[in-house]
C-alpha cells in the first residue's frame, strides 16, 4: 500500500500547462485523496489497484498522469482503453476526458451496445487516442477488425466490482487476448470482492494498491452486536425470530455476498415476510431494483437484501437495522454495510452472523475496528438447524482451474424486463405457506436424505 503523501495543490503533482489550464476552467484547486494517491503510481507505467468509490474523483486520478504522459500521435489506433460497465458510464468518462483535454489535441472516443455499430466502426477508423467502451461492444468492434488493439499501452477496467457482477469475466478475457502483453493495466473497483481479487490474481503483475483509508472507527450512534450461528438454516430461523418483532426493526438493510446467496436468503424470508421483503442484485432487472429501492425507502417495505455490490450507490436514511447475513470477508466492507445505519445521528444497530468458518473475517473486522463486537446468546426459541446448503457440506475441491465457469459468472437476465407473469416467485404450492403460518421453520429445498445420513453418523 502506498504512504500517503499529501499533495496540497495540483502545483505539487507537476503536470503540464495544458492541464493546469483545464483544471482551473474546472474550479479545481486541490487533488482529492485519491488523486492524491493515484498520480505517482500510474504515472510510473506499474498495474495498480485502486479502492474508490464513483463521487471520489477517481476519474481523473487515473486521467490526470495518462494525459500528462500520452504524446501527441496521428496514429490511427487507440493508444488507451477504458471500459466501463455501462453506457452511461461511457458518456460520463468521455465527458471528464474531454473537460481535462480542453487544451490538448487527442481523440477520445465512447462506444456502447444498444446502437449502430456502423456509426461506431466509422468514427474509429477516423482514428482516436483513447477509447472508452462498455466490454460487449468493444469485443463486437475488435472481432470486426475495424478496430486494432495491438497498439494499447493502458487499460483502464473502471468500476470491475460490477463489472463482474453483471457477469462481464469471460468477455474481459476475450478482450485480454487480444491485447498486447507489454501494457499497463489499471483497475478502479468500489467493493474489495473474491471475483476482484481472483482477476487480479490472475492478469494483474504485482499491482500497487491504493485506497483511500476507511475509518476503522464505527459511529459512536451504531451498536452492534454478534450471533454465532452454525449454519444458513440456523441464520435464517435466528432472521425470522427476530424480524417477527416488526416495532422494533422497522426498517432492515440484510446484507449478503453474492448474488445466489440473496436469492436463496429471498426464497426463504418470502414465507414468512411476503409483503415486506425485496431484493437488489445484479441478476434483478433495473427496473426491478429501483421499485425494489422506493418501496423500501417510502417503507412499503420493511425488508430489504442487498449484494455488496449493488448496495454501494444506495443512499437511504433512516435504516434502523443493518444484518450481516453473512460475515464480510473484507473488513472495509463491514464498515461500508453498518454505515447504511445510524446515519444523521439517528441511532442504528448493526447485527452479525458468523459461523465457525468465518470466524477470521470477524477477526479482521475487530482489528480493524481495535474493538470487539459483544456476542449475543441465541435465543432459545430459534431452531439450531442442521441441515447444510451445498457450500456448507464438506467439498472435494477443485483447484484453480481458470477454464471452469463458475455460477456467478453466468450472466443473468439484468437488462431484460421480465413479463409480469413471469416475475412471480413459485412458492412450491399452498403447502410452504401453510407451514409459514404455523410459524415453523421454513420448509427447505437441502438434501433431506443427506442430513438423515449425517445424523445416523
Ligand atoms: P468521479 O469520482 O470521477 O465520478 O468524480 C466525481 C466528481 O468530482 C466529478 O464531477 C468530477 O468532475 C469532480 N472532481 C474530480 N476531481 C475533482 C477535484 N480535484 N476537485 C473538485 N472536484 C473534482
Amino acid at each position: 500500500m502506498q504512504q500517503n503523501t499529501t499533495h496540497l495543490s495540483f502545483q505539487d503533482l507537476n503536470l503540464n500547462t495544458p492541464l493546469y489550464n483545464a483544471l482551473e476552467d474546472l474550479g479545481f484547486t486541490t487533488p482529492t485523496p485519491i488523486q492524491d494517491q493515484a498520480f505517482n503510481i500510474v504515472a510510473s507505467g506499474r498495474d495498480v489497484v485502486g479502492i474508490a468509490q464513483t463521487g471520489t474523483g477517481k476519474t481523473f486520478a487515473y486521467m490526470l498522469p495518462i494525459l500528462k504522459h500520452l504524446k501527441y500521435s496521428k496514429q490511427e489506433n487507440p493508444r488507451v482503453l477504458i471500459l466501463v460497465p455501462t453506457r452511461e458510464l461511457v458518456v460520463q468518462v468521455v465527458d471528464e476526458i474531454k473537460k481535462l483535454s480542453k487544451y490538448i489535441n487527442n481523440r477520445v472516443l465512447g462506444v456502447y451496445g444498444g446502437t449502430n455499430i456502423n456509426t461506431q466502426k466509422q468514427a474509429i477508423a477516423e482514428g482516436l487516442d483513447i477509447l472508452v467502451a462498455t466490454p460487449g461492444r468493444l469485443y463486437d468492434l475488435a472481432l470486426s477488425r475495424v478496430l486494432q488493439l495491438k497498439s494499447i499501452q493502458k487499460l483502464v477496467i473502471d468500476e470491475v466490482d460490477v463489472m463482474l457482477d453483471l457477469g462481464f469475466r469471460h468477455q474481459l478475457i476475450n478482450i485480454f487476448d487480444l491485447l498486447p502483453e507489454r501494457r499497463q493495466n489499471i483497475m478502479f473497483s468500489a467493493t474489495m470482492t473474491q471475483d476482484v481479487d481472483v482477476l487480479i490474481t490472475d492478469f494483474f503483475r504485482n499491482p500497487e494498491r491504493i485506497s483511500i483509508a476507511v475509518s476503522g472507527t464505527p459511529l459512536e450512534n451504531i451498536s452492534q452486536q454478534r450471533f454465532e450461528v452454525p449454519n444458513f438454516y440456523t441464520k435464517v430461523n435466528l432472521l425470522v425470530h427476530l424480524l417477527r418483532d416488526t416495532e422494533h426493526y422497522h426498517r432492515v438493510l440484510i446484507f449478503v455476498a453474492y448474488k445466489r446467496m440473496a436469492d436463496r436468503l429471498f426464497d426463504q424470508l418470502d414465507v414468512f415476510f411476503k409483503e415486506e421483503l425485496c431484493v437488489i442484485h445484479s441478476n434483478k432487472t433495473q427496473n426491478y431494483r429501483l421499485r425494489s429501492i422506493e418501496q423500501f425507502k417510502e417503507g412499503v417495505n420493511r425488508i430489504l437484501i442487498a449484494t455488496d455490490v449493488m448496495a454501494r450507490g444506495l443512499d437511504i436514511d433512516n435504516v434502523s437495522h443493518v444484518i450481516n447475513f453473512d460475515t464480510p470477508e473484507y473488513p472495509e466492507n463491514y464498515m461500508h454495510r453498518i454505515g447504511r445505519t445510524g446515519r444523521a445521528e439517528r441511532k442504528g444497530e448493526a447485527l452479525v452472523f458468523s459461523t465457525q468458518k468465518e470466524a477470521e473475517a470477524i477477526n479482521g473486522i475487530e482489528e480493524l475496528m481495535h474493538m470487539e463486537i459483544p456476542v449475543m446468546a441465541l435465543p432459545e426459541v430459534v431452531e439450531i438447524s442442521t441441515e447444510l446448503i451445498e457450500e456448507e457440506r464438506p467439498q472435494i475441491k477443485e483447484r484453480n482451474n481458470p477454464t471452469k465457469r463458475r455460477d456467478e459468472d453466468a450472466p443473468g437476465p439484468a437488462f431484460h424486463e421480465k413479463k409480469e407473469k413471469n416475475q412471480k416467485e413459485n412458492l412450491g404450492g399452498s403447502y410452504r405457506r401453510e407451514i409459514a403460518k404455523k410459524y415453523k421453520k421454513p420448509k427447505t429445498k437441502g438434501d433431506k436424505n443427506y442430513n438423515k445420513r449425517n445424523k445416523r453418523k
